[in-house]
């Protein structure tokens, strides 16, 4: 707290005052909040605080931005609505710093989110050394993104693809017809290339490997495109007899061999879905003029304490900052003499990197390196470089508003981050952060909590004033948590079923590590953020595991273009052994999205939909019009609304701002077309049903077991607060993940199961989490084996099994510090989880 204030009086002046705000959930609340203060919005999960923080405040802080820079921007407003609020006076400028929801659409990189790597090209230009006689070269020289820049020869991608015979015909004991040329495209377009083959005169039904070498070269390889006569449906007999008559033909088509239709669909198609398909049948290889450096030669003979940009760009930020720091300080070398101005620029650009540095190091970020992409970075992580990236921006007088800026932290680094929004509040900042972690609900200057309950059941201020004062709130669930003894008896560890093992795992930060698992048990994997859990976990386990089983990985489109692009890291296979025998099935429980568009959402993702669909399609009007389950379908032709194509929403281009979507204006965000919603069930349009809660939609089918008993899973695992047409898009990481755990707790009884999850506590409440720990709980009653990367001391203290890894960040950890049952860790004398167990073990 601000020494000598207190924030007793919202009386006075400095307080953001709002009135009547009824947004999502809230129930016409009003509301003082201080400026200037460290605020924290608590309640369960889907109280209501994200409506009041997020949705209610800082949209009108972004409305009243925008409508002062745009009149275009207003009209849109009109469209999209303002929040539903009377009054907020007092409300500064805002800056949001929400968790990644949804897919990251830029390629960038940890340099250029903190605009570092704009830095580190001056610091290079203007202060690195050059071989003799070789002239300046610009900043945007040693930008790969830029033609100044970007490797002539791989054009700034570090790899070049190539594509070889073996790579595109995987089979060469097919015939052509039987598409031996796998890389061409499917359906229509293969069938086509086929044709003109026969046309040409080339055998199509002799196996591939016994074409001559010649005729498949051309094939695959030539540049040249004929324009030919094509007669689909006719034998390569006809098809002859039809040219020699030179009789009409169906079309003219033109050939492309399928190394030009492989590299021209990479380099230019717009679908991702297509570029990855013609990805598996090119081989990358590291450019060989600039070894995967990205740039041409001229950028990399500068130096800069006698590395190039790009091997610079690979050490870990603490690294940077300790080169950095004799240069920051001035140490004047006898070249400085000859080029006084180099070592000005060379003190000040150091200087001025070393203090950015700094915060991002004091955020415990320090194991990043300039070069690693962002998709590849936890949600956590990215909020925190968003941070950092503020607070040395100096902006002041603004309000920031978090969305649970502790996610991912381990309660080490959570000190950190304290002291980071300490930063911006000393600068003349105000902090509103929707958190769930009691340390930082300690922390704070001033509690709003809302609840008491979550969707209908909140959405009321429990509680506004500073911490202590919730203490006498009896409704508040946060109150039983924040002031309860933290002390939890120790429970009896269940005992392992068997073992998995894993040997020599040798993957970003982890060498030749050998582990064990056990199975039929809850195990937690703790440790400092970037200590190399989920690379342990979520990559290794995983991969090792599936592969094994048989499993088919889903694709991760963004992840797996990065992880493609610097193969070296993946390391040698761990060897995997123990008692595989007991395990038949790995199901992986992550936050990635459920959906990257408002296609999908929660009720098609579990497969109720398909219940619900079928229960209209039986009403008597559906039946006297002879609507079957597909016509209520918003994904395909027929009862959807064609303006939006069942999306609800249309994509409004804005000039230089980005785009937003707004409601359809023919169906009003409904999805369906008039007809379709003439159909009811029960009382209620499809329409309708999507716009329930779930909680509302178990009352509604209480009479239909198979949707009830989907729609009680998903309440059980907290999500009772959700729409069911809610869009996967508007989902946050944690919530996606309860949506995948409640539609896997439908299925259990499938064989003996591993259970793969990254920070299931993400998003939820400490009454939230003791729901969660029962369910887990459940699963490994029946039988199967939990495995968790997991911070919250309450689901670590109720592991039956730790595994800690360390003992630091990066190539600092990578390690096992010490494993066994949580009161066995807590008494580890190097663990940095261990006094955080003590404490809560008593
Ligand atoms: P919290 O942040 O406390 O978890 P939220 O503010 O996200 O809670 O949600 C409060 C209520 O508002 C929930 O019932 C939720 O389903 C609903 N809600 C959230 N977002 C939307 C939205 N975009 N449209 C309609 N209802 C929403
Ligand atoms: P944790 O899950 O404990 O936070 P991670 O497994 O994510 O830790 O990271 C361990 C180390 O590996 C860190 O130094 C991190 O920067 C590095 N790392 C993780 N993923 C990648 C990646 N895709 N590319 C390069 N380095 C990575
Ligand atoms: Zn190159
Ligand atoms: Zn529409």
């Amino acid at each position: 707290m601000t020494p000598g204030r207190t924030y007793g009086d919202p009386q006075e002046v400095g307080f953001v005052r709002v009135r009547g705000a009824r947004e999502h959930n809230l129930k016409d609340i009003s509301v003082d909040i201080p400026r200037d203060a460290l605020v924290v919005f608590t309640g369960v999960s889907g109280s209501g605080k994200s409506s009041l923080a997020f949705g209610t405040l800082y949209a009108e802080a972004q409305r009243r931005y925008l409508e002062s820079v745009s009149p275009y921007a207003r009209r849109l407003f009109h469209q999209l609505g303002a929040p539903d609020v009377d009054a907020i006076e007092g409300l500064p400028p805002a800056v949001a710093l929400q968790q990644q929801r949804g897919a990251p659409t830029a390629r960038s990189s940890v340099g250029s989110v903190t605009t570092l790597s704009n830095l580190l090209r001056m610091l290079y230009s203007r202060a690195g050394d050059y071989p003799p006689g070789q002239p300046i070269v610009y900043a945007e020289g040693f930008s790969p993104n830029t033609p100044e820049g970007a490797c002539p020869n791989c054009h700034g991608l570090g790899r070049v693809y190539e594509v070889t015979e073996a790579s595109m015909v995987p089979d060469p004991s097919l015939t052509i017809r039987e598409r031996a040329i796998a890389a061409w495209p499917t359906a229509w377009g293969g069938q086509n290339q086929r044709d003109i083959l026969v046309t040409l005169g080339y055998d199509v039904d002799r196996p591939w490997r016994e074409l001559p070498q010649e005729q498949r070269d051309w094939i695959l390889f030539t540049d040249e495109q004929p324009v030919v006569q094509v007669y689909p449906g006719l034998t390569p007999e006809e098809t002859k007899r039809a040219l020699k008559r030179k009789l009409e033909p169906s079309y003219m088509g033109t050939f492309s061999s399928a190394r030009r239709h492989v590299l021209h669909t990479f380099a230019t198609s717009e679908s991702a879905a297509m570029r990855k398909r013609v990805q598996g049948f090119m081989l990358s290889t590291e450019c060989p003029v600039c070894h995967g450096k990205r740039l041409r030669p001229e950028a990399l003979t500068v130096t800069f304490a006698g590395m190039d940009i790009t091997e610079f760009s690979r050490l870990p930020l603490k690294a940077v900052s300790q080169l950095l720091q004799s240069h920051a300080q001035g140490v004047s070398t006898s070249a400085d003499r000859l080029h006084p101005e180099q070592a000005i620029a060379r003190q000040r650009l150091a200087q001025d990197l070393e203090a950015r540095l700094e915060v991002l190091l004091d955020l415990g970020l320090g194991y990043l390196s300039l070069e690693r992409a962002t998709p590849t970075l936890s949600p956590g992580e990215l909020q925190r470089l968003r941070l950092a990236t503020q607070l040395y921006s100096h902006l002041f007088g603004v309000v920031y508003v978090l969305d649970e800026p502790s996610a991912g932290l381990h309660p080490a680094d959570t000190e950190a981050l304290l002291s980071a929004l300490d930063g911006l509040k000393r600068a003349g900042n105000s902090l509103f952060v929707v958190e769930h972690d009691l340390d930082v609900v300690r922390r704070a200057d001033w509690l709003v909590d809302v609840g008491p309950a979550a969707g209908e059941h909140g959405g009321q201020i429990l509680y506004s004033g500073p911490p202590a004062g919730l203490r006498d709130v009896d409704a508040s669930q946060t109150a039983r948590y924040l002031f309860r003894d933290e002390r939890a008896g120790a429970c009896t560890p269940r005992v392992p079923s068997g073992w998995l093992e894993l040997r020599g795992v040798t993957r970003n930060n982890l060498q030749a590590l050998d582990v064990r698992f056990p199975l039929g048990v809850l195990t937690s994997v703790t440790g400092v953020s970037g200590s190399g859990k989920s690379t342990l976990v979520s990559q290794v386990l995983v991969e090792t595991l599936a592969a094994r089983l048989g499993h088919e990985l889903p694709a991760e489109t963004e992840d797996d273009e990065h992880a493609e692009s610097r193969p070296e890291r993946l390391g040698s296979p761990a060897h995997l052994a123990g008692d595989l025998d007991r395990v038949s099935r790995l199901v992986r429980v992550d936050q990635k999205p459920i959906g990257r568009t408002p296609r999908s959402n929660m009720a098609t993702y579990t497969g109720l939909f398909d219940h619900v669909r079928r229960l209209f399609a039986s009403a008597p009007l559906a039946k006297k019009r002879r609507y079957n389950a597909g016509r209520f379908s918003f994904n395909v032709k027929g009862g959807r609304c064609e303006h939006c194509q069942g999306e609800g929403w249309v994509m409004v281009e804005l000039l230089f701002l980005p785009s937003v979507y707004a409601p359809c204006p023919v169906c009003h965000g409904a999805r369906y077309n008039p007809q379709t919603l003439e159909v009811e069930y029960a009382g209620q349009n499809i329409a309708g049903v999507l716009g329930m809660t779930v909680d509302a939609a178990r009352e509604f089918f209480a009479g239909e077991p198979p949707v009830r008993r989907a729609l009680d899973t998903l309440a059980e695992v907290g999500l009772g607060y959700l729409r069911l047409g809610q869009p996967a898009t508007e989902l946050s990481g944690g919530e996606a993940q309860r949506v995948k755990l409640a539609t896997e707790l439908q299925r259990t009884g499938r064989g003996r199961t591993v259970y793969v999850l990254d920070e299931p506590t993400t998003g939820l409440h400490p009454a939230d989490v003791e729901r969660l720990l029962r369910q887990l709980g459940r699963l490994v009653d029946s039988g199967h084996t939990v495995i968790t990367v997991e911070h919250d001391l309450q689901v670590v203290v109720g592991s039956d099994w730790v595994i800690d890894l360390g003992p630091g960040a990066g190539d600092e950890g990578g390690q096992i510090v010490t494993v066994g049952p949580p009161t066995q860790v807590a008494r580890s004398e190097v663990s940095r989880t261990a006094p955080y167990l003590r404490r809560v073990l008593g």
